[in-house]
């Protein structure tokens, strides 16, 4: 059984009057683990386990796991950490973002979906990393379903589909496709699964860069990294988006 980590920024009354539920993770190979989270971080952080704890009776499980969910265990262990610590690891690959992207969704957890966009929007992301990303969140959708979980939203396929048509316009197609190594080649070719309700990258990356063409004659386009946000989902935290820095930059 896992160890129950320290809370690194948190309310700690919150905590102290939390109890502990065991969380058991089942992974496609039909391996087990049992996660001990707190309570009131999970109910915090995403609408999912809020609604799906509060139907039960925690005082009746007596250490049993009070959910048991299908998700990659490394996807559900970066989850956790986001949930202690409020951040992402700076060492995430493409395929731990999409992995924990999709149960950002599962979860309802919009403000690791905001994390995640900010962690994409780092200016040291290069054309052909947005492009390894978008391959990644278009090939490999969410395994498995929850029954009762949402999909993935848009924001970070469109962040990053605005992003690369910003490139494409600003560099001109020559320079763009020399920045992207190799990874545009692959981009255009890959065979995205018609199962995937994301929609056609193809089609929204070339609609987007008409978009930034017409912007660019005007002399009115931006960088999507550096401009305001719109990639972040604050409807349910009036407090959240007043800190946010990108929504409002006097924060
Ligand atoms: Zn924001």
């Amino acid at each position: 059984m896992a160890d129950i980590p320290e809370v690194e920024d948190s309310d700690p009354a919150l905590f102290t009057q939390s109890p502990v539920v065991t969380i058991a993770i089942i992974d496609r190979h039909g391996q087990v683990k049992r996660y001990n989270i707190y309570h009131a971080l999970l109910a915090r952080h995403s609408r999912f386990f809020a609604a799906e704890l509060n139907r039960k009776d925690l005082d009746a499980l007596k250490g049993h796991p009070a959910l048991s969910l299908y998700a990659h265990h490394a996807d559900f262990q970066n989850f956790i950490r986001w949930l202690y610590g409020s951040t992402v690891g700076e060492e995430m690959t493409p395929t731990d973002i999409n992995g924990l992207w999709n149960l950002a969704g599962s979860f309802s957890a919009k403000g690791l979906q905001n994390e995640l966009v900010d962690f994409c929007r780092d200016k040291r992301r290069r054309p052909k990393d947005l492009l390894v990303l978008l391959r990644e969140l278009a090939c490999n959708p969410s395994w498995p379903h929850q029954p009762t979980a949402a999909k993935p939203d848009e924001k970070l396929p469109d962040y990053l589909l605005e992003k690369v048509a910003f490139e494409i316009s600003s560099r001109g197609w020559i320079k763009f496709i020399e920045a992207a190594a190799g990874q545009w080649e692959r981009f255009v070719t890959m065979q995205e699964p018609s199962s995937n309700t994301k929609g056609q990258y193809h089609s929204r990356l070339m609609s987007k860069v008409k978009a930034a063409e017409e912007l660019r004659e005007k002399g009115e386009l931006t960088d999507p990294a550096t401009s305001a946000c719109r990639w972040h989902d604050h409807l349910e935290n009036a407090e959240e988006k007043k800190a946010c820095a990108w929504c409002n930059p006097s924060a």
